[in-house]
């Protein structure tokens, strides 16, 4: 299903234009339009579901073997130092486009951008809590 107002809906299905790395009749890859680095892409589903935990299971599949194949591809074109896959969800996460995508960044020696965390340094205990937590 398509939403009316969701913008990535409209791109993925045609009604808006893009810069189209690859298409089929599930997923669209365009260029981000606010690139982290040169060639910065974005796997758009068709269907529209607002995060990871809406979609469904076979899309979340089928999304991550194309994301597979076009870093490969996009790796050999651009010849790129490295590629990080990003994918977030809700807006304490990062999310600001509120339709499921996956964030396609080949990276480059000296690129000087960031993406990353600040480590933590929990104690032993306090992994045990949160895995406890998470598995209890
Ligand atoms: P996120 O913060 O994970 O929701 O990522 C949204 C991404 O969509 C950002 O990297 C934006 O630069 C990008 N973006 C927003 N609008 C457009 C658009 N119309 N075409 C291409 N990329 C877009
Ligand atoms: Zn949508």
């Amino acid at each position: 299903m398509k939403m009316d107002d969701c913008i990535f809906c409209k791109i993925a299905n045609g009604e808006i234009p893009s810069k189209t790395l690859y298409e089929d009749q599930d997923f669209r890859v365009i260029l981000d339009l606010g690139p982290a680095a040169r060639g910065h892409a974005l796997i758009l589903p068709k269907e529209h579901a607002a995060n990871l935990y809406e979609l469904p299971e076979e899309t979340v599949g089928a999304a991550f073997i194309l994301a597979k194949r076009m870093a490969a591809r996009m790796s050999e074109k651009l010849g790129c130092d490295g590629f990080n896959l990003m994918q977030n969800n809700g807006e304490t996460a990062g999310q600001t486009v509120f339709h499921f995508h996956i964030h396609l960044i080949p990276r480059y020696l000296g690129d000087g951008q960031r993406i990353g965390w600040i480590p933590g340094k929990p104690s032993g205990e306090e992994l045990e809590e949160v895995r406890r937590q998470i598995v209890g």
